[in-house]
């Protein structure tokens, strides 16, 4: 391998230029830690409407393409199709998955790669992630191995989240431009339906997804999500890299939006930042009530049922609750009567990034009771802000956050409850209350969160790691 490995990184959304979840946050983020350790990193992702092209500073490459920067050195290059690309959703419209979005991220892909070769950049490893990008390990390996450009490219896919599998009807399975014998059940057919995530994890050269726990989870029946079979059979080209998170943009040091920024020196400042998410938020303004808060995407994965059955219990408790969300349908319709029954709280059914950063710089405990979690990152950026996690033993959620209570080995950064079950919910709440009511040990604790380091530099390495172990032919 050449001193300088060259890594393509395809991602459907990608921060700041567009966000619906966690991808977003990891592929804004891990192509800058990749440059910081040497390798040449370049991302490619579809131009959606909603991308601010005069705040981007996008630059015209060709008719179908423009490029901006993300960092210093990291180029962006954004596909363009009007057709496809120029609405309002990503994926989805009022919650609806748009009907074309087979052919949509077809396009896509075969457009990213006759994009390297036009751009003549060969890259060693094209990192693909989640099923949107699923069709170019396929394409590498079927219709494009006959051009000795393509040929020696090697590939990672990253599995964010198995839940989205990018499932389409069968009828449209020739708008991915791939052989009809692909179309069986050792191929992309699932039941019946093209499954977009399953030629990805079939075809890529390695699989990666973003914590070890889920990378075991993910291989079960109960978390599988039908594909646990594909993934025992490539599990020795699996493994579980923990995400990081970006500690310029998420560091109440350092953060503009605070009204007033604090550090692990400094943490009793983080009750200016309480008593001002009160106020906006219409909260009765008082440092020593608790303040819980959730910012999740209202979805089933995240809990949702369990919290909701233990609701009216956890409103009598004495502590405010604040969460920020949007989602499915009946959760706001959920949340709408929560608001108007109890004054303690506060709910945002909305996307709003700078009420995010006032609720985990605000609250004093942060809510994450998920069935699954491929890794979190709520519960990372928490803990940078001092507000103690309180999480379900689940993927990322198991890895990053340890019980306060647990006796024995380093003391903990957070509450942990195992079984999903509303009652071990509404119990890790009420121990956490129980911990917060004694200021010592909790600034103890508070201080313990702040110090957890999960930057993405060490995880960044153990991709390189992973690209490094991959035969690259030069
Ligand atoms: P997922 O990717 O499954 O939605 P993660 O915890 O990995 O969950 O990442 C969610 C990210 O999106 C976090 O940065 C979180 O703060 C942010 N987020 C989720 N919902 C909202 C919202 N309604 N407004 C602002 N930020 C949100």
């Amino acid at each position: 391998m050449s001193a300088k490995i060259k890594i393509l990184f395809c991602s459907s959304e990608v921060v700041p230029f567009a966000k619906t979840g966690g991808l977003a946050d990891v592929a804004g983020t891990l192509p800058l830690a990749l440059e910081e350790l040497g390798v040449e990193t370049r991302i490619v992702m579809p131009h959606y409407a909603a991308i601010d092209s005069e705040r981007f500073k996008l630059k015209r490459l060709d008719n179908q393409t423009s490029v901006a920067k993300l960092g210093k050195k990291v180029r962006v290059y954004f596909i363009e199709n009007a057709d496809y690309f120029n609405r309002s959703g990503l994926y989805q419209d009022k919650g609806v998955d748009y009907a074309d979005n087979l052919p949509r991220f077809a396009y896509y892909c075969v457009q990213t790669l006759e994009l390297i070769k036009r751009i003549k950049f060969k890259p060693d490893v094209i990192h693909c992630n989640d099923w949107q990008t699923a069709l170019i390990p396929i394409y590498l390996k079927t219709r494009y191995n006959h051009d000795p450009f393509y040929k020696k490219i090697k590939t990672v896919f990253t599995i964010h989240n198995l839940g989205y599998q990018g499932l389409c009807p069968k009828e449209q399975f020739p708008a991915t431009g791939l052989n009809p014998d692909l179309f069986t059940v050792d191929g992309v057919e699932f039941y019946g339906k093209v499954n977009l995530l399953k030629g990805g994890l079939l075809f890529a050269d390695k699989i990666t997804t973003v914590s070890p726990t889920y990378a075991k989870e993910i291989q079960t029946p109960e978390f599988g999500c039908g594909l646990e079979g594909v993934l025992q059979k490539r599990r020795h080209d699996t493994s579980g890299i923990l995400n990081g998170i970006d500690y310029q943009e998420w560091d109440p040091a350092k953060n503009e939006s605070l009204v007033k920024n604090y550090s692990i020196d400094d943490p009793g400042s983080k009750y200016a930042n309480k008593l001002d998410l009160q106020k906006i938020s219409g909260l009765k303004q008082n440092i020593d009530v608790p303040l819980l808060g959730m910012i999740t995407r209202l979805a089933d994965q995240k809990g949702l049922d369990i919290f909701c059955e233990a609701i009216d219990k956890i409103c009598q408790l004495p502590l405010q609750f604040i969460l920020l969300g949007t989602g499915d349908q009946k959760y706001h319709s959920l949340f709408e009567k929560v608001k108007k029954k109890y004054k303690n709280t506060s709910i945002n059914l909305k996307f709003d990034a700078v009420l995010a950063y006032k609720i985990y710089a605000g609250s004093d405990m942060f809510l994450m009771p998920s069935y699954y979690e491929p890794c979190g990152l709520g519960q990372l950026i928490s803990l940078k802000f001092g507000t103690i996690p309180v999480v379900r033993k689940t993927g990322g959620l198991a890895d990053t956050v340890t019980d306060y209570n647990v006796s024995g080995g380093a003391p903990g950064n957070g509450f942990v409850f195992t079984e999903y079950k509303s009652q071990k919910l509404f119990k890790a709440v009420k121990t956490a209350l129980d911990v917060y009511a004694d200021k010592k040990a909790w600034r103890d604790l508070v201080a313990v969160a702040m110090n957890c380091n999960f930057a993405w530099a060490e995880s960044a390495k153990k991709y390189v790691e992973l690209y490094k172990s991959l035969p690259i032919e030069k």
